[in-house]
């Protein structure tokens, strides 16, 4: 729960077409008339208000100070997954952020490492959704090691290990299951395995628990395409992949209750 004594500062984040500028603008000059302060370097609370992407975007944005920063977004086109809240609902939502002391929620995230060949230096990103990682041309030959020892080889598209929330996201798409965010875990999942008599995979989602890290290393080729949430990066000369569950959490404001499992069922099964 936040205290009453310093005024809240916040930020907001706009998908930057006409509905969510507008929206965002009315937002704004609603909370400057609650005397809550506009602070787009140290915000206490920023409101995403787009999609899932925007909400990608503002974490990634803010997520050097994720311990002082809550998040919630604010949906301008279809359901969002994180932006939850409707159009409709703006003055509702602006009179619960100005008013009353909000609840946090605490999701996991995950933490990779790059490390490169030749000393280069480590580059430490966090995900949301998941991290990617796929050959630059042809099939990606990777070896997986869970905890220090060699899992298996891995040969196909890709490999996919997500978050918790992004479990229902690009893991969704590659049949892995959908994780509960109390759970503090990654999930490996696999993008068309070569599985026959000479090469094998394991061909299930791998979920690991906090204290197993997930270690890819070059087999033969040394480039890959790496994506971070929406950030799809080239990488060369990589040396290997960290993966495992981060000690940062991401932090979403709660003005009301909105269960996981209702929303995994409102963004997949109702209407
Ligand atoms: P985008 O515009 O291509 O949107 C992808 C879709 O994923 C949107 O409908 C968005 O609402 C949805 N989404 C994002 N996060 C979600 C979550 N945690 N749970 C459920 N749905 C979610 O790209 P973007 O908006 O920049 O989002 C990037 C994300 O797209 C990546 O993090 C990845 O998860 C997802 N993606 C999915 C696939 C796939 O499903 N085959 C392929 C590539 C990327």
């Amino acid at each position: 729960m936040r205290g009453t004594q310093a005024p809240l500062k916040f930020a907001i984040t706009s998908k930057g077409d006409e509905t969510s500028n507008t929206l965002t603008q009315k937002i704004k000059t609603y909370l400057l008339d609650f005397d809550l302060q506009y602070d787009e370097d140290t915000p206490d609370l920023v409101i995403s208000v787009g999609g899932d992407g925007t909400l990608l975007y503002a974490f990634h944005r803010y997520c050097r100070r994720l311990d002082k920063t809550a998040f919630v977004g604010v949906h301008t086109g279809h359901l969002g997954f994180y932006a939850d809240w409707v159009p409709e609902e703006i003055e509702k939502l602006v009179i619960a952020i100005a008013k009353t002391p909000y609840q946090v929620v605490e999701y996991p995230l995950l933490e990779v490492i790059i490390r490169y060949i030749n000393g280069g230096r480590e580059a430490k990103y966090l995900a949301l959704n998941e991290c990617t990682v796929k050959s630059v041309s042809g099939t990606l030959v990777i070896d997986v090691e869970i905890r220090g020892d060699l899992f298996e080889t891995f040969r196909g598209d890709g490999l996919c290990i997500s978050t918790p929330t992004g479990s229902t996201a690009y893991n969704k798409a590659l049949g892995g299951a959908i994780l509960h965010p109390s759970l503090e875990a990654i999930q490996v999942t696999e993008m068309a395995s070569i599985n026959n008599r000479v090469f094998r995979t394991i061909g299930s989602p791998l979920v690991l628990p906090a204290h197993h890290t997930c270690m890819l290393k070059p087999v033969n080729d040394v480039d890959f395409q790496i994506t971070i949430d929406h950030l799809s990066l080239l990488h060369k000369d990589v040396k290997s992949i960290q993966c495992r569950v981060a000690d940062e959490k991401i932090r979403f404001a709660r003005f009301r209750p909105f269960p996981f499992w209702k929303r995994v069922r409102d963004s997949f099964i109702a209407d």
